[in-house]
């Protein structure tokens, strides 16, 4: 292992996060029920949460990617978003579900909202991992929110730190400098 690899203490474990997705997943699936629902994962952090929330839900589902980015491989957002990849497939006058990895300042989510809200789906709606209170911004309503969090570095289950951690099963964090 190389010199700078920092191992993350862990935040919320396997457990934790495997019951929160399966109670999303059973919500997801009631509040929509006998419809088919789009979700569009916002890579590249929010693959792993989607992979597991989708095959909790009990419907027709559609799979969508877009990426966009507004932090650098710094700690800090650079207030900035660009959208790198659209969805492809077809949105409009559909059930749509945005899955997101964390909201922080909103700022991300509020332009993918406004973005999306283009493409006129018969409903919208926001699921996150994680969301931080005490960053946002950029009031957000979060529909389906696994944890909030306090306000760290969080790493792990999708999340990366310069292109790391992202492998790790639980969610952990870093300490400031690492
Ligand atoms: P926002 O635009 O809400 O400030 O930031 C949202 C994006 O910033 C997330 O999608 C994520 O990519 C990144 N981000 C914000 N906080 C964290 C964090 O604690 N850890 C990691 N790995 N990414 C974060």
């Amino acid at each position: 292992m190389s010199m700078d690899y920092y191992q993350p203490e862990v935040l919320i474990n396997e457990d934790e996060i495997a019951k929160r997705v399966n109670a999303l997943g059973k919500e997801i699936t009631q509040d929509y029920a006998n419809e088919e629902v789009v979700l569009i994962c916002v890579l590249k952090g929010a693959y792993v949460f989607c992979a597991d929330l989708m095959r909790k839900i009990n419907l027709p589902v559609r799979l969508e990617f877009v990426s966009c980015s507004s932090y650098g491989d710094g700690l800090y957002s650079s207030g900035r978003v660009k959208v790198e990849m659209d969805v492809t497939g077809p949105i409009e006058n559909c059930h749509v579900i945005i899955v997101e990895d964390i909201v922080d300042t909103g700022l991300t989510i509020k332009n993918l909202v406004e973005l999306i809200q283009l493409k006129s789906p018969k409903s919208l709606k926001l699921a996150s991992l994680l969301y931080k209170p005490s960053r946002t911004r950029h009031e957000t309503k979060i529909d389906y929110l696994a944890f909030e969090i306090d306000d760290k570095f969080v790493v792990g289950y999708g999340l990366d730190y310069a292109g790391r951690y992202r492998e790790l099963p639980y969610i952990g964090f870093l300490n400031a400098g690492h």
